[in-house]
């Protein structure tokens, strides 16, 4: 065995192998791909080959787009099939939110370009003549899909790669992985040693196993997944016999099943409930081709619902069942990125549709080694999206939720119940007494909406099918009431998210957004530092805050922070509660080597209240004797203020428009805190308000948000950041790709838009945007503003069409509407509210 390779891959799945083939491709020939059995012997072997385009995640539509692409080709590329049966892929529908599902779907497709039909349950039928149509409503077809010889595959990938130079050792296992000083690793093999710059982890069900070998504790735990194959059906052969068309790979989702022909009989491949976790410490060292008992109790309701669509089915005997291994994450996607805390390590791991995003996975991975960055805006499936709350008990509960969630509706707002309430803040259970209705980022509860006393969904709510199928709403708490619903049109919480909106605006409302990521970072090197890494001038005056972005080495933007100066060698970082483990993760990776620079995370350490609203400021006055005056305390500065016998930080900034402040304080003070601002409030009417409502607010003041409008495909000043990005100032991360994107032109433009004649369903984000029929941007986020009275999208657009006046049309949930473009910021534009005047 080679002593040096440029990187080196873990795994001969088929995920490794593409990352291989895609890192040789990319002219890193002198890379090795190491697997301890054969290649296809984890989890790839046993895999039924079915390449579903169908996600609702942008990240993972990419890769499997591109997949579907990829494969094909290789047969003419390598010599070997790999038998791609481009035999389309059908999703039937049998109640209206699954059709809605569907629609919202088809908006994401075509904003990504994978082509999606929609069939009539008569359509179905003449596709597939065995299928009963009856209680159908409708369907979707992707004509490109079907399915592929997972191990023919990877046999293709792995020549793609040899023959490019890059070189595989089978039957070589890695034993451990250690950092040189140099910052090199150096792979320790059962046949030797490997010296190399970067080592992608792709070990499959190994994963938690490899990840230790570095110290990381990989959020990814396999759960058992089984599909039965059955004997020969005269009336497949009779079709084949006749040269018939191979009838396509069937879904019913509300049944929670695929099935597809197999050698003359049928496939069926259920995702039931109750499959448990497996491999929990990873598999025996000698596993291989492994297999698990069947056990078809479990998928007895699901073979019952596949008999009642397909008749066929039932008529034939069980041939085989394949239970195995497919690695899960706790929201069911992949993680493809960089780890954290370590540099040049990879993570290409958790796939349950690995075979379908092999291709995209690898092809992304290898961009981003190669080139530091990917091309498409990988969020998604960012390893950094689950931070150290993910534990061994927590990954058991959700990824056994995720597994038995695949077919059910992927409402935009659905919140999983699972491991929860796990990480709760000091006020949890005063909000939960005031009617909040929580969700989870980051293993934090916080307030989505709140209910009214003694709300709750009426029988007449809960008594429809797509309630029963598609379990709609949260399962509740034993002895709580179920009070939401969720929807693709406005949900059932639409008219209290609109009074949380008008009585923060008239009024003073409360929010508890301690989920935030914070981080101090401190030391003579501090400004400097943040100054050559951000795009907005740091505060000069202790006091000042300032609004600042991460950029990428292209000019996109990875992160947003407001700044805080607390000392003049102290600065405090505040970012998404969701970003919290990839922001942080990009400020320790860039930290300088001298020791000029301290990050100390304090995220657990402050809690923070946001008190917002025209009555926010006689709130707070009752409580301290702070000039809280526009003149002493304007908008973008902050000081240290008693609240009552406690203290807080209070920064003049808000995410919705309003007089306000951010209470930073002491978590230990929280409620404390909490109780003195409620009863201080109470003369002035103060609620509280969840999440909800501060998106409604935000889409008002045009605030965009990484992940929806800003993105690392998107440069900065298309997404309207001019006014945060001091090109003035010097040099910054990212600021010479940036001027030579504006050089280039760009491509898109944020806008803001008015969508008219909406009766129930507004604008979620990922929507499609024509003029004149043809698609010229998308929606990046969309909802009501109840401020303005308005239902609003924003968008990024042809920048010939971001014109204030340009009129388009929009289309949500498959229905065209007339959108207009209208300024920034509908709700005060001249921020009069929020700076106070
Ligand atoms: C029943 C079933 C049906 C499925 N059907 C589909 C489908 O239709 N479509 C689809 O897209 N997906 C399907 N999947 C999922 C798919 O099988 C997996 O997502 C995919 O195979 C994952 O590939 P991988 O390369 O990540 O992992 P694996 O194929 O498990 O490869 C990982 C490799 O790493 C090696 N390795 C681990 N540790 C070390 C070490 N220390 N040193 C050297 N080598 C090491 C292992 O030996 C193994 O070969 C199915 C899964 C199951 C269980």
């Amino acid at each position: 065995m080679q002593s040096h390779a440029r990187a080196v891959v873990i795994g001969g799945g088929v995920v490794g192998v593409s990352v291989l083939y895609h890192l040789a491709k990319l002219g890193w020939t002198d890379s090795v791909l190491i697997e301890r059995k054969e290649l296809t012997s984890g989890s790839t072997w046993h895999a039924a080959g079915l390449l579903p385009l169908f996600n609702m995640s942008y990240s993972v539509g990419q890769m499997h787009k591109y997949s579907v692409g990829l494969y094909p080709s290789l047969e003419a590329e390598t010599g070997l099939n790999v038998g791609f049966s481009r035999v389309s892929n059908i999703r039937l529908a049998r109640t209206p939110d699954r059709m809605d599902e569907y629609r919202y779907y088809a908006g994401v497709a075509e904003t990504i370009g994978v082509r999606v039909d929609f069939l009539t349950p008569d359509q179905v039928k003449a596709i597939w003549p065995l299928c009963e149509v009856g209680d159908l409503i409708g369907a979707i077809q992707h004509p490109d899909d079907g399915y592929i010889q997972p191990a023919d595959l990877t046999q293709a990938l792995a020549r793609g790669a040899r023959t490019r130079g890059a070189s595989i050792h089978r039957n070589t296992t890695v034993t451990a992985i250690t950092k040189l000083p140099g910052g090199d690793w150096r792979v320790t093999t059962d046949q030797g040693e490997i010296i190399c710059e970067h080592v992608v982890s792709a070990s499959g069900n190994f994963a938690r196993r490899t990840g230790a070998m570095v110290g990381l504790d990989v959020p990814v735990i396999p759960v058992e997944h089984q599909y039965i194959v059955t004997e020969a059906h005269p009336a497949i052969q009779a079709r084949k016999a006749a040269g018939l068309p191979e009838m396509g790979v069937l879904r019913e989702s509300d049944a929670g099943y695929y099935m597809r022909e197999e050698a003359g009989g049928l496939l069926l491949g259920p995702y039931e409930k109750g499959a448990p976790c497996c491999y929990v410490d990873g598999p025996d060292p000698q596993s291989e081709y492994e297999l698990f008992q069947e056990d078809l109790d479990r998928l007895a309701p699901h073979i019952e619902a596949a008999m009642i669509r397909v008749p066929a089915f039932g008529e034939v005997g069980v041939k085989k069942v394949y239970n195995g291994a497919i690695a899960y994450t706790p929201d069911g996607n992949p993680i493809v990125g960089p780890a954290w805390g370590v540099k040049n390590f990879w993570l290409n791991e958790g796939h349950s549709f690995g075979v379908t995003a092999a291709g995209g996975a690898g092809w992304q991975l290898a961009h981003w080694i190669v080139e530091g960055e990917p091309t498409v805006d990988m969020l998604g499936v960012d390893p950094r999206r689950f931070g150290a709350y993910a534990s061994r008990g927590y990954l058991r509960l959700k990824n056994e939720e995720a597994y038995a969630k695949v077919f059910t509706v992927h409402y935009t707002d659905e919140e999983r119940t699972a491991a929860r309430p796990l990480r709760r803040t000091p006020c949890y259970d005063r909000m939960k007494a005031l009617g909040a209705v929580f969700g989870s980022v980051f293993g934090w509860e916080r307030p989505n909406w709140f209910a009214p006393p003694g709300y709750q969904l009426s029988e007449t709510d809960l008594d429809k099918p797509d309630v029963l199928l598609n379990e709609n709403h949260p399962e509740p708490a034993p002895g709580e009431p179920i009070r939401e619903k969720w929807s693709f049109r406005r949900p059932n919480s639409f008219d209290f998210v609109g009074a949380e909106c008008c009585h923060v605006s008239a009024h003073v409302g409360l929010q508890d957004m301690s989920a935030f990521a914070k981080m101090e970072v401190a030391g003579p090197g501090a400004e400097a530092w943040l100054e050559a890494l951000f795009t907005n001038r740091v505060p000069r005056q202790v006091g000042k805050l300032s609004l600042t972005y991460l950029l990428t080495t292209r000019g996109g933007v990875r992160a947003e922070f407001t700044v805080y100066r607390d000392g003049p060698e102290l600065f405090y970082l505040v970012s998404a509660g969701a970003m919290e483990r990839h922001d942080h993760d990009y400020l320790q990776k860039a930290l300088p080597a001298d020791g000029s620079v301290q990050l100390r995370p304090v995220t657990t350490q402050y809690g923070v209240l946001v008190l917002a609203g025209p009555r926010s400021r006689d709130v707070l006055s009752r409580l301290t004797d702070a000039d809280l005056s526009d003149a002493a305390f304007p908008w973008l500065t902050g000081k240290t203020i008693d609240v009552g016998a406690a203290y807080a930080k209070a920064l003049r900034v808000n995410f919705i428009g309003e007089l306000g402040w951010e209470l930073h304080h002491p978590i230990e003070m929280q409620t404390y805190i909490f109780d003195q601002l409620m009863a201080a409030g109470a003369d002035f009417q103060i609620k509280p308000f969840g999440i909800r409502a501060m998106d409604s607010l935000r889409l008002e003041k045009s605030y965009k948000l990484v992940g929806r409008e800003l993105s690392i495909e998107y440069c900065a000043l298309e997404s309207g950041l001019g006014r945060f990005v001091a090109l003035k100032k010097g040099d910054f991360l990212g600021r010479d790709a940036l001027l030579a994107w504006r050089e280039r032109g760009f491509a898109n433009q944020a806008a803001t838009l008015e969508v008219h004649g909406v009766r129930d369903a507004d604008a979620r984000g990922s929507e499609p945007i024509y003029l004149n029929g043809e698609l010229v941007g998308r929606a990046t986020s969309g909802g009501y503003g109840f401020r303005v009275a308005k239902s609003l999208a924003l968008a990024m657009l042809r920048p010939d069409l971001a014109r204030v006046g340009t009129e388009l049309e929009i289309a949500i949930l498959g229905e065209r509407y007339r959108a207009t473009v209208i300024p920034e910021s509908p709700f005060d534009p001249e921020n009069l509210v929020m700076k106070g005047g």
